[in-house]
């Protein structure tokens, strides 16, 4: 099985982490994923590459106005 990259985005702690789909916290947020609509918080995803991800971080992150950063669980 091919490893997908996730971006998990928060608005109000200007966040956006990188997670890989084998990531317990990320198999978490794609439950919640249908509620994205009524949140601060979504993920953006997936991505097939590392480098697509991680551009997808940095993306989402200018937009929210904060840093890209990796999990610490996956490490992406
Ligand atoms: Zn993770």
């Amino acid at each position: 099985m091919a490893k997908e990259y996730w971006v998990y985005v928060n608005t109000s702690m200007k966040k956006a982490q990188l997670h890989t789909s084998k990531c317990s916290a990320c198999k978490f947020g794609r439950v919640l994923k249908s509620d994205a609509a009524f949140s601060n918080d979504w993920w953006e995803g997936p991505f097939d590459s590392r480098e697509k991800g991680w551009e997808g971080a940095q993306k989402a992150a200018t937009q929210v106005g904060g840093a890209p950063s990796k999990c610490m669980m996956c490490r992406p």
